[in-house]
């Protein structure tokens, strides 16, 4: 059976990075968890560190580790959840620095202070990651890199919270000595207010909402594995969810939910052949989506599923998510290409 073809832009990729480190005074870091949101740490952190990236985010110790073997010992890496139980060798071996979190983490850091430079998180509304007002003695930052919050609800510019929050993190780091940090893609494009002296951009660079001008990244083509010429009133798939109306043509094209597709999307999406849409019908099954080619003049060996027609952020909304698990949700089937 072929396989789809995911090709990925790391021009675009870095475009999108050089755009948004130009939108503040800020330094701009860049946030490559979860594989750099599906794409591949390893190839984008390459070609962003050519262009002068020199401040990662991950999420996860085990990601700092990949990441240092990706780009070498020259730039900094965070990792956001901190310096969790039993991974301090990790942190040491990969000389990256946690996000302290918690007292418990401030204090798991203790003995390494002279190692192991850390940044450190406090809460300011979201509940998720940091340090709680309660906790809280700015004297706590002395020695960090520097002090970050996260914004709960960056892409939504109309909401309170923002402010809210906004104003909770100035009145917790008054007084502070080392930088400040609060924004991702989000914030980014929220104000200069929320931009500080470091920004955390991880979606925009990878040309998804909330950054509408970044460019896109991603492309999936597909291979077309065999076409069906089927009767008015014959079904189409598992559970018979589709009958013909009329005389049709249908392609089976080699895409399923074991490649990251979800089932709710049947119905809702399209793919391409150049510029006319063929719809999907009947259910997505693991390795396989049936597609009715009927208005095509002549069988295409391939379809595109994701580019500039339908773009993640369009296929999020289709399929009733967001561009972030669209991405981090691309199967590990693909072959991919790095251009
Ligand atoms: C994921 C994450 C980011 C990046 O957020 P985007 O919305 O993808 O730009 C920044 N900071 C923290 C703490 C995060 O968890």
């Amino acid at each position: 059976m072929g396989t789809g073809i995911l090709t990925i832009d790391t021009k675009a990729v870095v475009h999108n990075w050089q755009s948004l480190n130009k939108l503040s005074d800020a330094k701009t870091g860049a946030v490559i968890k979860a594989n750099a949101y599906g794409l591949g740490a390893k190839q984008i952190s390459r070609e962003l560190v050519k262009v002068g990236v020199d401040t990662f985010f991950v999420a996860l110790a085990d990601e700092a580790i990949l990441l240092r073997n990706a780009i070498g010992p020259k730039p900094i890496i965070y990792v956001l959840s901190g310096h969790n139980e039993g991974e301090t060798d990790k942190l040491i071996s990969s000389n990256s620095r946690p996000v302290l979190n918690s007292l418990e983490q401030l204090r798991r850091h203790q003995p390494l202070l002279n190692i192991l430079e850390f940044a450190i998180q406090i809460d300011t509304g979201m509940n998720r990651l940091g340090i709680k007002g309660y906790d809280w003695d700015l004297n706590m930052s002395s020695g960090a890199d520097f002090i970050m919050s996260h914004l709960a609800c960056a892409d939504e510019p109309l909401t309170e919270m923002n402010e809210q929050q906004l104003t909770l993190f100035k009145k917790m780091t008054f007084g502070a000595k080392v930088p400040l940090s609060l924004a991702a893609t989000g914030g980014i494009l929220l104000d200069r207010k929320y931009h500080f002296d470091i920004v955390r951009p991880g979606i925009g660079i990878y040309g998804c909402s909330p950054y509408k001008q970044g460019r896109n990244v991603v492309s999936l083509d597909l291979p077309v594995i065999q076409v069906n010429r089927i009767e008015k009133g014959e079904a189409v798939g598992y559970g018979k969810s589709f009958i013909a109306k009329q005389d049709m043509k249908i392609a089976t094209i080699a895409l399923g939910y074991a490649d990251g597709v979800f089932r709710s999307t049947t119905n809702k999406a399209v793919v391409f052949f150049e510029d006319i849409p063929c719809k999907l019908v009947g259910r997505i099954s693991m390795d396989m989506i049936t597609v009715d080619v009927s208005h095509l003049k002549s069988i295409p060996k391939y379809v595109n599923f994701i580019g500039s027609q339908q773009t993640v952020d369009q296929l999020a909304k289709v399929s009733g998510t967001i561009g972030y698990e669209i991405l981090t949700s691309l199967g590990s089937r693909y072959k991919r290409i790095y251009k």
